[in-house]
């Protein structure tokens, strides 16, 4: 990587957000990963897609983050650029709010509690900015993305223009959304809610925290459920039923509390949790014959599993 990409960088972000060899363990929320050649916050959408044109014409790998709340990144770091969307402003107007890709979740559940608006208690509790959620069609307690979104306006990195995908065209799967199989940057996300009364969407809010303190492990850094749903099954239960529950390599360990979350017990590396998971893999094949498959993005050098 040359010095020149670096000092352009620092033209486009605010210089002090342009970090080298920045440690990957304190951007995501699993607190592991080595340290990215360079990481930038960029703080608005142009500054964002900005970047991402000078990275692209210097041929410089680029991986685009949230808030690495769905992050497991390599005990050897990244090779490339790290570019995070910090952008997060949030607009509401009518039954719509619009959040830029960096907005946490929380705060525009937050906004939409604000302005009598339900359909995004569901989300309050996912710890990931806009544009992750939609990458990965977040959900939780019987909705996802896809319910609540009515448009996306994306940067698409092979035609280096900005285009407005509607919720159809978004491609929404479970955990899965178009982002995943063409090279798009979220940039914005249009919500469209409905109107509703603020007492009832607190009781829900408050509702579904309780049930996540009472069911997982928060209390340690974590991806949250580290597995897909398996077909018709739940990833935990498999993992139970193979008697993994408490299951630990290294720092990294199958949550007792929730079998379906691989939990960081105290400085744990890359190599505990990915090898921990293979060991999960492997041995809820034998006992179910299913193999399950990671919900967890990995990055970085040897992190097949
Ligand atoms: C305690 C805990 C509980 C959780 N509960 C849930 C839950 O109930 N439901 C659920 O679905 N998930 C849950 N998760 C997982 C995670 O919070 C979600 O997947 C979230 O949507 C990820 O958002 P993020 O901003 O952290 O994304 P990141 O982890 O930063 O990135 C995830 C993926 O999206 C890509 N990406 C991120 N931003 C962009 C962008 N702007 N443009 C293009 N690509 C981008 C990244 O490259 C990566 O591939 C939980 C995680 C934790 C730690």
């Amino acid at each position: 990587m040359t010095g020149n990409v670096l000092e352009q960088l620092k033209s486009i972000a605010d210089p002090s957000e342009v970090l080298t060899n920045e440690p990957m363990k304190d951007h995501t929320t699993f607190k592991v990963g080595g340290g990215a050649d360079i990481f930038v916050t960029a703080k608005t959408i142009e500054e964002a897609t900005d970047i991402v044109r000078l990275l692209l014409a210097n041929n410089v790998r680029f991986t685009v983050i949230g808030n690495g709340s769905n992050l497991l990144v390599s005990d050897k770091g990244y090779r490339g650029c790290i570019v995070c969307m910090g952008a997060d402003t949030i607009r509401a107007d009518g039954t719509r709010i619009k959040a830029s890709a960096g907005a946490m979740l929380s705060k525009v559940a937050k906004t939409a509690y604000d302005n009598s608006l339900t359909g995004l208690e569901f989300a309050s509790g996912i710890p990931g900015s806009v544009g992750g959620a939609v990458v990965m069609n977040a959900g939780a307690y019987g909705s996802e993305m896809k319910n609540v979104i009515s448009s996306v306006t994306l940067f698409d990195t092979a035609t280096l223009l900005p285009v407005t995908l509607s919720c159809d065209e978004m491609d929404f799967g479970y955990r899965t959304s178009v982002v995943k199989k063409h090279p798009y940057i979220v940039l914005e996300a249009e919500f469209e809610l409905e109107c509703g009364d603020r007492k009832l969407i607190k009781e829900k809010t408050d509702e579904l925290a309780a049930a996540r303190r009472s069911k997982q492990p928060l209390e340690y850094p974590s991806a949250g459920s580290t597995f897909k749903r398996p077909e018709g099954n739940f990833a935990g239960k498999l993992i139970e039923e193979a008697g993994l529950r408490g299951y630990q390599k290294g720092g990294a360990a199958v949550s007792d509390k929730h079998c379906g979350f691989v939990i960081n017990k105290g400085n744990a590396a890359a190599t505990d949790v990915i090898g921990l998971i293979r060991d999960v893999r492997q041995k809820v094949f034998e006992q179910s014959g299913v193999m399950l498959e990671p919900e967890v993005v990995m990055l970085g050098e040897d992190m097949d599993i």
